[in-house]
């Protein structure tokens, strides 16, 4: 029988009836699992009236209390981790074990956040002036909204709404409706571990849903992840309408490969960051830069190991790419099989063997040689189970090559030499940059974001960055009543 999946609102299921719904599938099987509910206006005003209800009482509880319900959510998402996996994989279709370092690096994002009440100390000058002291104090936004993409279910909303809620605001969150079921999962066991209802709600919806957040003068904030298009178009509307915003973008990651570098441990990585979650990954790298002359040795390696992989529903044991997202998705991304452009098609996904129900959208993993770069293949984000690779002559083709490109998320250099990665990691134009590291995600006290078209506004995502987004800070001068004072000045004041 097919679900319904709702909204979560002032900490509970919504009971009302949708206007719309939107059919969500097990792309392993085709079939439709679900049915979630769209907001439209009412359902927009719901859940930022309950995110604005419930506001002063969070911004005043004790960092002591809002930690001590983090530290709950992270001890009930991790006994509970599996059932999250399992949610992840059957909407998403990622493999299990995939879906398991999913919610791994949801959990660093938390544990970051546990840690709030340290990450919340301002500065303190005294006696700045004669019996004058200075303090700098982080106070939250308000209601804060937060909106997801489809690849990472759990990840990316727990990417912000750990931090924004340390940090104590409301939020309300507004996942991928292709894969709306996770986020309610979290908003339940953030309500299991104490958190007020209406600090966190789930909207779920399409564009509708978002134009509400984004024009709602209740919304201080916007985190977006998402595809370029909409990145940018969130970005601008937000920003225009006042509200803070960090709208992250879609990719096109390259790989550089020296002629130096360890060619296995390079086809390797290729092959995990080219071909992990179907190519779903922001971080996936989607071209390899082969510099002269290892091209003919490294695509054969590449190919080699392709054939191993074991494509399939990723319920099943041993499988270890799963299908695509949607139908429309998958045919989107078999356009680009279709169409060459003059590269060499070395290995055709469509030809792969599949362990899995027949009506899945699966596409196999494909391999372009001598891609050129005034192609669609090269020029466009393709998000699937696509690798390209581009032959280069010299490091510095290759270098100029990233740096044209319009997006800068992650990129990565294969080599052995410490010099000529030192020099990468200083001249390229991107925001993250793994050395022999095909997928460069930051760990969790770090901050996560590029550069260029990958990234609209100038603050990464969690990590110390996210304590400063959902913060805005207050300086006090403070001066307590001195015999000493000197009467009326009208000059202005000056330290002394
Ligand atoms: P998407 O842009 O289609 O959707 C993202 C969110 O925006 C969803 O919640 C969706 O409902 C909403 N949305 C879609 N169309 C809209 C519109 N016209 N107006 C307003 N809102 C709209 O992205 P997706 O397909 O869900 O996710 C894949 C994309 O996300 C890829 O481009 C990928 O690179 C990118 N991504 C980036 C990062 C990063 O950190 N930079 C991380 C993960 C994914």
């Amino acid at each position: 029988m097919s679900r319904l999946i709702t909204h979560w609102i002032d900490g509970k299921a919504w009971s009302g009836t949708a206007e719309r719904t939107g059919e969500v599938f097990d792309p392993a099987t085709g079939r439709v699992a679900g049915h979630v509910d769209f907001a439209g206006p009412a359902e927009v005003e719901a859940a930022v009236a309950a995110a604005r209800a419930a506001f002063p009482g969070w911004r005043d509880a004790s960092l002591a209390r809002r930690s001590s319900v983090l530290f709950g959510f992270r001890e009930l998402l991790n006994a509970r981790r599996a059932e999250l996996v399992e949610i992840v994989t059957a909407e998403h279709g990622k493999v299990l074990d995939d879906a398991a370092g999913e919610v791994q690096r949801a959990l660093e994002a938390v544990e970051f956040a546990c840690g709030v009440p340290t990450l919340l100390k301002g500065g303190y000058s005294e006696n700045v002036s004669g019996n004058v002291d200075v303090y700098s104090i982080r106070q939250p936004l308000g209601v804060v909204g937060v909106i997801s993409p489809f690849n990472f279910p759990a990840m990316v909303p727990l990417w912000f709404v750990p931090n924004a809620v340390a940090c104590g605001n409301a939020v309300v969150l507004k996942p991928s409706e292709k894969d709306p079921s996770a986020a309610v999962f979290i908003a339940e066991l953030f309500a299991e571990a104490g958190l007020p209802a209406g600090v966190l709600n789930v909207l779920h919806g399409d564009k509708a849903a978002v134009d509400g957040l984004l024009e709602h003068p209740d919304v201080r904030s916007i985190s977006f992840v998402g595809s370029t298009p909409i990145a940018r178009y969130v970005y601008e509307t937000g920003t225009r309408n006042g509200k803070r915003v960090q709208a992250l973008g879609g990719a096109k990651n390259h790989m550089v490969v020296l002629p130096d570098a360890d060619l296995d441990l390079a086809a390797d990585a290729a092959v995990s960051a080219g071909f992990g979650s179907a190519g779903e990954r922001c971080m996936a790298v989607s071209v390899v830069v082969a510099v002269d002359p290892v091209g003919d040795d490294l695509v054969a390696r590449i190919t080699d190991r392709i054939g191993g992989l074991k494509v399939g529903d990723g319920r099943r044991p041993g499988c270890e790419m799963g299908p695509l997202v949607t139908a429309a998705h998958r045919d989107r991304v078999v356009s680009y099989v279709e169409n060459p452009e003059g590269a060499t098609l070395a290995v055709d996904g469509r030809d792969h063997e599949v362990d899995g129900d027949a009506g899945g959208f699966w596409l196999g993993p494909t391999l372009f040689d001598h891609v050129r770069p005034d192609t669609a293949l090269y020029r466009d984000e393709i998000f699937g189970p696509v690798l390209c690779v581009v032959r280069a002559q010299s490091y510095s083709e290759a270098l100029d090559l990233v740096n044209a490109n319009p997006y800068g998320n992650g990129t990565a250099i294969f080599t052995k030499d410490g010099g000529a990665a030192r020099r990468f990691q200083n001249e390229v134009e991107v925001g993250m940059v793994g050395v022999n590291v095909p997928i460069p995600v930051p760990v969790g006290y770090y901050s996560f974001g590029g550069w260029k078209d990958s990234l609209f506004g100038d603050t990464h995502a969690y990590g110390p960055d996210g304590i400063h987004f959902f913060t805005r800070t207050k300086v006090v001068t403070s001066r307590w009543p001195d015999p000493s004072h000197g009467g009326v000045n009208l000059g202005f004041p000056r330290n002394t």
